[in-house]
Parts: structure tokens; sequence; C-alpha cells
């Protein structure tokens, strides 16, 4: 239930005024449908016009002039603009308006009458000029010309300052809310008070009020990260409620772990240990399992599997991909089926009788271990005591799809894994609802990648290189990026790479594209895993986490248009073998300052970890790091790397708040509930397990 004092600004953002039948779709794109959604929008910069006369007036500055029209000067022809020149005591300049304005402009603004007009002034031959003024009012009106204004972002049809009107009806809309905020805190941190802060937002005096260090800003980010991390600390409670029968460590967990031919890392051990504690809590695991590629997420998966098929029970391993299901079904299978506990794989492949029979050794519980795809979730699929689901890549599953799957057991535990390394403070906002253990380090004996960034002029050397390793047995993989003009040349893009390739080299040259059919996809990358292709081109990102430990060679194409995190996914790709490895990093000179930065620390380590603390502080627009794929929100008011000092503190904020008051009820959680509802979260329990 919405709190009442939310109303006026959950009404539609079509009932402010001037907002008709043409702006309304407009304002929806740009805002959303709702108030709330406008009086979030923040202004981007402050445009300052200072009062000059003619003569003394600066170029490519923003000022306010009082003036006389003189006279108009129509278009002679399609394309030409329609003039007004008009004048001070000091000087001429004429007013430029193009888009066909016509007759209304001299009736509005007649010769002979008095004008205060302010514009950016530019000079045109020898004729000072303002295309297109922001303001042109009889000087009884003059006070409307805002000497600092703040300019909103804008779209096709919607213009800053028509948005800036309906930002500060909306604010003029807004009530006082009940504070959510320790007073403490506040003081400490000199927030001000909600409504003000959102004065603050939307009544800049200077850029140093557009800062995202800005007291107001700040406030209202803390407030949107607190209203988020309460949501996930209340959904980690939810699931907390809800039991699951222990499962002990086991003696076949242990005995696989003597017959493995390596050691367990500290972290490999740390993690299996966080996980078997979830095991036997009696609560159900929600655990999300964060390593680089490389760092044996899988083994510590395959552990834990053992324990529950110890105890009796089934586990599911789950893989975005039909080659990945079959490459974690063939690291398992062995080790397990010494131990005489059964594994199946279950693919999109399976059909007819064959896929009968699994399915009957899931139901009846002979097979204590399923891997599979997407496969596995349709309703068909039935185990006799489902224990325990991991997620491969979580981030290629929606929410629903992990529900679908943990729905097949009476209890299940989760335990999700991720290759995609984000900072620990980005953590907290990603997955906040999940206990973690992080992998951060690597088994021993790897020759890390020697990487190189390379401008593309000597592109002609690197083929040569390849030509020599690839006579060498070696494979290599060549990534063309997604230059987003359009998929259809990108596509084009690397299908001439591959032709080019398969000329120069003289081998066949395997080609995956994001169009393709998964089976197709498949087909092409199974080829290259057996050794059957040296080279593969690739649009889109290798298929996650796929290993080829012969691959030794990492191409990538215009590596600057990658993210840090991206590349550095990519390069994990190889080193996987006895191989020497090297990764070469195409660029287009000139490379920017951020962008030469960001190769560097791609040359000077490989710890994913701090490749990505690396790239969050040299974050420039756009999603470098991949967060949106990782599964981050969106946030309107906060930014993850401006305001990352908060996220920590939200997030303990939020533990303690439920802690003292788990349903929300005394006076503060009262008001806590109100910002819940203000950003659409479920206030109080959700009753989901996931
Ligand atoms: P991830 O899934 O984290 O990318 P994997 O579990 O696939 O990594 O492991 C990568 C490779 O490293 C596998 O061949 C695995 O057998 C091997 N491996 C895992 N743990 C260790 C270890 N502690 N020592 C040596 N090799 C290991
Ligand atoms: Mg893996």
């Amino acid at each position: 239930m919405r709190p009442e004092i939310l109303f006026p600004l959950f009404a539609p953002s079509s009932s402010l005024k001037g907002v008709g039948p043409r702006l309304a779709p407009l304002l929806d794109r740009l805002a959303g449908p709702r108030v709330r959604d406008v009086l979030f929008l923040t202004p981007q910069r402050l445009v300052r016009r200072s009062r000059s006369s003619v003569a003394a007036a600066q170029e490519e500055t923003a000022h306010i002039f009082d003036l006389v029209i003189d006279n108009h000067l129509a278009s002679q022809r399609p394309g030409q603009p329609w003039r007004i020149r008009a004048h001070d005591d000091t000087g001429f300049v004429h007013l430029v308006f193009f888009g066909g304005y016509g007759q209304s402009l001299e009736k509005q603004h007649p010769p002979g009458s008095r004008r205060c007009v302010s514009g950016r002034v530019e000079r045109f031959g020898v004729q000072l000029q303002i295309t297109h003024p922001d303001y042109i009012v009889p000087p009884e009106r003059a006070a409307e010309i805002p000497e600092v204004e703040a300019i909103y972002p804008a779209t096709a049809g919607l213009a800053p300052r028509v948005v800036r009107k309906l930002a500060l009806e909306a604010l003029a809309r807004t009530p006082e809310l009940p504070e959510w905020q320790d007073a403490a805190w506040m003081k400490r941190e000199a927030f001000p008070a909600w409504r003000a802060a959102l004065e603050g937002l939307h009544g800049p005096v200077s850029e140093a009020d557009l800062s995202p260090a800005s007291p107001a800003r700040r406030r209202l980010a803390y407030d949107e990260l607190l209203a988020h991390q309460l949501a996930l600390a209340i959904r980690r409670a939810d699931r907390r409620r809800f039991p699951a029968a222990p499962v002990p460590a086991g003696e076949m967990a242990d005995r696989l772990e003597a017959a493995l031919p390596f050691k367990l890392t500290g972290a490999q051990i740390r993690t299996l240990s966080e996980i078997r504690g979830d095991l036997q809590s009696g609560e159900r695991m929600a655990r999300l399992v964060q390593g680089d590629v490389g760092s044996g997420k899988t083994v510590v998966a395959m552990l834990a599997m053992s324990d529950i098929a110890a105890a009796g029970r089934q586990s599911v391993l789950m893989a975005p991909t039909e080659i990945l299901a079959r490459q974690h079904f063939e690291t398992l299978r062995g080790p397990l089926e010494a131990l005489g506990v059964q594994v199946v794989l279950l693919t999109g492949r399976d059909k007819g009788n064959p896929r009968a029979a699994k399915l009957t050794a899931l139901a009846n519980g002979s097979a204590a271990v399923a891997v599979g795809t997407h496969a596995l979730f349709q309703d068909d699929v039935v185990f006799q005591d489902l224990a325990l689901a991991v997620i491969d890549e979580q981030h290629r599953f929606g929410v629903n799809e992990r529900r679908r799957l943990l729905a097949k057991g009476p209890d299940t535990h989760m335990l999700v894994m991720s290759a995609t390394p984000i900072p620990r403070t980005l953590e907290l906002t990603a997955f906040g609802d999940l206990d973690i253990s992080r992998i951060d380090e690597k088994p021993p004996g790897r020759t890390p990648v020697a990487t190189r960034a390379v401008p593309a002029s000597r592109t002609a050397e690197v083929v040569e290189r390849l030509r020599a390793a690839a006579a060498g047995g070696a494979q290599a993989f060549w990534i063309c990026p997604l230059v987003a003009e359009s998929e259809e040349s990108d596509l084009a893009a690397a299908e001439k790479r591959a032709v080019d390739l398969r000329a120069v080299l003289g081998t066949e040259v395997g080609l995956i594209h994001g169009q393709m059919k998964s089976d197709a996809k498949d087909a092409v990358m199974a080829q290259f895993a057996e050794g059957r292709l040296p080279l593969l081109v690739a649009t889109t990102v290798v298929e996650v986490g796929v290993d080829v430990p012969n691959a030794s060679i990492m191409v990538i194409e215009q590596a600057e248009r990658f993210g840090l995190a991206q590349l550095h996914q990519l390069r994990g790709r190889v080193g996987r073998g006895r191989r020497e490895s090297a990764c070469i990093l195409l660029y287009d000179p000139p490379l920017t300052e951020t962008g030469q930065k960001r190769l560097d620390i791609l040359r000077r380590t490989d710890d994913g970890f701090l490749i990505a603390e690396k790239d969050l502080e040299l974050r420039g627009g756009g999603d470098p790091l991949g967060l949106r794929q990782s599964g981050l929100p969106a946030y309107r008011l906060a930014d993850p790397a401006a305001h990352r000092d908060l996220i920590a503190v939200a997030a303990d904020d939020a533990r303690l708040i439920l802690a003292r008051d788990p349903t929300l009820e005394n006076p503060r959680g009262q008001a806590l509930q109100v910002l819940q509802a203000l950003f659409d979260w479920p206030v109080g329990a959700t009753g989901e397990t996931d």
C-alpha cells in the first residue's frame, strides 16, 4: 500500500501543467510516467547570463541585452534563416531563427519595440548574432530572465527549458516528508532535509551545487542507496525464515579432494568452508562466489555437491550455454562417478527416449547430480529431492529462471558463481541480498598473459605473428568490437576480417557472432575447442567461461572501445594451458589519456578485482564496467562511482535498522516505509524466498 502522503508524487507526469498529448509521451520517455520521475531529473550544467551592451559583449558567452528592434529580414529561400536586426546605444546585433518562423515573429516583436534579449553571442563575419535567443521579453518582464539557469536533460521536441519548468512544478507539488535519516548521521554529513535537498537539486546557483559531492546531492543519493539496501536486507531476512535441513560436510568430499591432481588454494578452502557453514546452518543458503576466470570455482562447487550427494540428496549445476554445460559435465563426471555418484547432462539437444531415461534417473533419485542448460527449467524435469542449485555465470539468468529452478526442491540452497569481478563497494549494490565469498587467489603455476597495446597500423605484423604461431599448433581468438552503429555493419566487419585472415593465413578460420543461432554458435565453438580450427573470429564476447586450454593468443581489435572489465574477461580466455600466452590490444590512435591509462592497467596487472577497482576510478560515461550485465540497478540520484563511500554505510545502516525494528513499525521505521514506497521497493516482508 502506497502511503497517502506520496499520492501527489505518484500522479501521472502528464498531469503537470502544460503537458498535453504531444509532450506526454516525450516526458514519459525522458523521465518516466510519474511526477516523481520528473522530480528526480537532475540538471546537468548551469548557464550564466551577464548583462552587457552590444559593444562590450564577449563571443561564445551568454548575455542579456536591452535592445530596440529595427527591422525583420525575411528568409529569401528555404534553408535561410529569418533575421531580426536590433541595436542598443553601442551597436547592432542580429537575432537569427532557422526553421520557418516567418510573420509571427514580426507580429510579436514589431520594429521600434524594446526587448530584453538573451542568448549566446556569436560572430558571423563582421556581424554579431544570437542564434535562437533563449529569451525575448518586453522590458517590464526582464525579471523572467534568470542570470543563472540550470540546464536539464532534454530530448527532441522537449527543450531543456520546458523540462526545467516541469521539474520546478513537480517540486512545487512535493510535500514535506517525515525524516527517515538518522539525526546524528545527518548532522555529521551536513545533510539538508529531504525537501530542502530537492530544492538544492533544482535551484543550483554555482557549479559546486551540481557536483555529486554537494550535500544536497549526497543526501538524495544516500536516500536512494538506503532504500535499495533496505529492500535487499528485507529480502535476506525473508529468506532466513525458511528453514533447510542441515547438510553435514561429508567424508566423500574429503576423498574427492584427496583425489584431485592439485591442492586447493587458500581462497578455495575458505570459500568451501563458508558454503559448508551455510549448508549446516539450518537456513537456506544464498551465496555468491566471485572469482576471476580460472580461479577454480567449479571445483569448489563440485565439493559442495558431493556433500549433498553423501547426504542422499540431489544437486543441479546450471550453465548458460550448451557448450559450457558440456564442459562442466566432463569436469564433474569422472571424479563424481568414481565415488559412485551418477551425473546426468540435460540440454535442449536431449530428445525422446534418452531424455526420458535421464528424467527418470532424476525423478527416482538414482542420479544425484544434474548438469545442464535452460532445458533444466522445464516442468517435466522433476527431482526426487533437490537440495542445491549451483548457477554458473549468474548474470545470464533472470530472477524468475532462478526461482523456477529453486522451486524444484523443498528447501533448495542456492549457490551462484560469477566471473565478473566488481569492486567490493559495488558488490553490495549488485548483490546485497546474497552472502559473498571471493576467490581472490589464482591456482599456482599460471604464467601471466603477456599483454601488449599495438596501434592498428601494425595489424599486418600481428597477423604475421599469428601465422607463425598457428604453424606451431597454437590457437587464437580474434575479437572484433561492437561498434554499435548497427549489428549488420559490425557483422560485415567481422566477416570481412575472417575472409582476410583466411586468405593471409591460408587456414580455416571460424566465425561466431551474436546473430547466429545458439546451436550454430555451439558447433563452431566446439570445433575450436577440439582444436580443429586454429583461429576463431568473434564479434561479441566469446562465450563466457569456455575453456580452450590450447588457445594462447587473444587479439582484440579497437580495444579502446571495450570496457576494462570486458577486456580482462576476454584476456582470461587464454593463459589456461601450458603455452606462453599473449594478449594483443589493437587500438586506433590517438588514445585519450583515460584510454591510455586503461590499457596500461591491463598491461600491469591481471587481478580482476584490482582492475575493476581502477576501472571505477577511471569511469567515464556509459557502462564500461559492464555493470548492467552484472545486474546492477540503474540509480537516478546516486552515482555508484561518485557515491561509493555511501554504499557501504547504507548497507550497514539497513542491516542495523532491520535488526532493531524488523517490521519498520517505530517512528523512524514508518518514515522508512515512505522512503521504500518512494523508490518502488516493496515495504516489509515479500514472502519470496529469492
Ligand atoms: P573458473 O570456473 O573459476 O573459471 P575452473 O573451476 O574452471 O575456474 O578452473 C580452471 C582450471 O583450474 C581447471 O582446469 C581446474 O581444474 C584448475 N584448478 C582449479 N583449482 C585449482 C588449484 N587449486 N590448483 C591448480 N589447478 C586448479
Ligand atoms: Mg567457470
